[in-house]
């Protein structure tokens, strides 16, 4: 396009393993709010499908059409999109930028414990940095108790960045929040693209399907900030485009703890159940 802004295509995309609280309900809101008319999506993350359950998904709908949002169907669900998560899974490894990976928790937590030269051990989105230990693995290796790892320094020496960016029009809006490569490496390292048994991941998923949706504006909470380095990453070596950001705040309790799936004392539809109207919800959040 030549001229004008670009249209804000949105999505609210949650993961069907618990009813739907007040944060979704902010989360949802902001999306909707900020796409242009008929262009907020809903897209079930159900790619782990022993914690997904039917009647939550259900439940989504209900509490969305209750709080007056709307959407085009067919929704995309992340469990009918595997082909495509292995299409750019495969790519990347013929890249030569994956490698299988056999380590579980306790085995990364006990190489991270060996006695080190001096550094402190980073934490990064997904947890702690991962020290290593399969990456000289080939991809021919590869089994089904393998998890696929992207090597972050051969995927920066791959594109010949030593920094990447995006921008986020919420958290410093205009200025465009950047990593050097180096940091990415040390802080965020060799996460995880497939993880075992499930042939993706939340960071795989997300990018594959914001591309094939066409969504222009990614809106979700401040706590996957730093998650947006992988995505970033992603969309540069699969040649997608990198969407704009709103990182929004999170809502918290009275206590000032943040509100989880499992406090189903704060799940919409008792709000509902209880007589409360969507206005009052809305209002609540400032909607
Ligand atoms: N399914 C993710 C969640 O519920 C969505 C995150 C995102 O919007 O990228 O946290």
């Amino acid at each position: 396009m030549a001229c004008g802004a670009e249209l804000n295509r949105t999505r609210f995309a949650p993961s069907p393993t618990g009813p739907l609280h007040l944060g979704h309900a902010f989360a949802a809101l902001t999306a909707a709010r900020l796409a242009d008319p008929g262009q907020f999506l809903l897209r079930i993350e159900d790619i782990d499908q022993s914690r997904c359950r039917p009647e939550y998904e259900a439940l989504i709908a209900q509490d969305l059409h209750w709080l007056g949002l709307d959407w085009p169907q067919p929704v995309m669900r992340q469990s009918e999109r595997l082909p495509a998560y292995q299409a750019a899974l495969d790519r990347l490894a013929a890249l030569g930028l994956t490698y299988p990976c056999r380590c579980r928790r306790a085995d990364i937590r006990a190489a991270l414990s060996a006695p080190q030269e001096g550094a402190a051990q980073a934490i990064g989105p997904d947890g702690p940095v991962y020290p290593g230990t399969c990456r000289h693995r080939p991809m021919a290796d590869a089994g089904p108790d393998d998890a696929i790892r992207l090597d972050a320094a051969r995927a920066f020496r791959h594109l010949g960045l030593d920094e990447i960016a995006f921008l986020d029009e919420n958290v410093a809006p205009g200025l465009p929040h950047r990593l050097s490569a180096q940091d990415f490496i040390a802080g965020i390292g060799d996460v995880v693209l497939a993880r075992r048994g499930m042939g993706t991941s939340y960071h795989l998923s997300v990018v594959v399907d914001d591309a094939a949706q066409g969504i222009t504006l990614v809106t979700r909470g401040k706590d996957l900030l730093d998650s947006t380095w992988i995505h970033v990453l992603l969309q540069n070596l699969l040649e997608l485009p990198t969407p704009r950001y709103h990182h929004h705040r999170l809502i918290r309790d009275d206590q000032g703890k943040r509100l989880a799936k499992r406090d189903d004392a704060r799940a919409l539809k008792l709000f509902r159940d209880e007589g409360t109207s969507a206005d009052e919800i809305r209002r609540r959040l400032g909607f």
